[in-house]
């Protein structure tokens, strides 16, 4: 079997990327083991759209605009990494990511609804969208069982 590769959320691997210079690492042993196989390829799209850590909350919009709690519209940094990602995986062939659920970049299911409020809707980040257009399959921390499964 080919080796798979697959793009990860660079704060679930404990990297402090986050918009508050924290990591969110998942302490789960089947990220843990292919991360000792050499399978897993680290990645923030937010710091690779060229936005600073620690930086400005941002939610997506109703418009689909990516907006900070003060109203500076990052749409453009968002985009950037998103394509940033998307080139990642198409010069490294990789087929799946892991990203870190709710983030308005990495969502998979969720999202926040753009009030700052705490809410969350059904959606897809930035980075997550463009990726599912590319037909790569995009999973979270909570559903590394279903990659699993189809790795197997
Ligand atoms: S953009 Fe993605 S990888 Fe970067 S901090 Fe946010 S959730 Fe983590």
């Amino acid at each position: 079997m080919k080796t798979p590769k697959i793009l990860v959320s660079a704060c679930l691997l404990g990297c402090p990327v986050r918009y508050d210079g924290q990591s969110k690492p998942v302490h789960h042993t089947l990220l843990q083991r292919w991360q000792a196989n050499g399978w897993l390829v680290p990645f923030c799209p937010e710091q690779a759209g060229g936005l600073p850590t620690p930086r400005l909350a941002a939610e997506i919009q109703s418009d689909g605009r990516v907006m900070t709690g003060c109203e500076r519209d990052v749409t453009t940094a968002f985009v950037r990494g998103a394509e940033q990602a998307l080139t990642l995986c198409q010069q490294q062939q990789i087929q799946y990511a892991i990203l870190k659920e709710s983030s308005p970049s990495c969502g998979s299911s969720n999202i926040y609804n753009g009030q700052f409020s705490g809410q969350k809707i059904p959606g897809e980040g930035i980075t997550t969208r463009l990726l599912r257009q590319h037909h790569i399959q995009v999973f979270s921390e909570q559903n590394l069982d279903e990659l699993f499964a189809l790795l197997s």
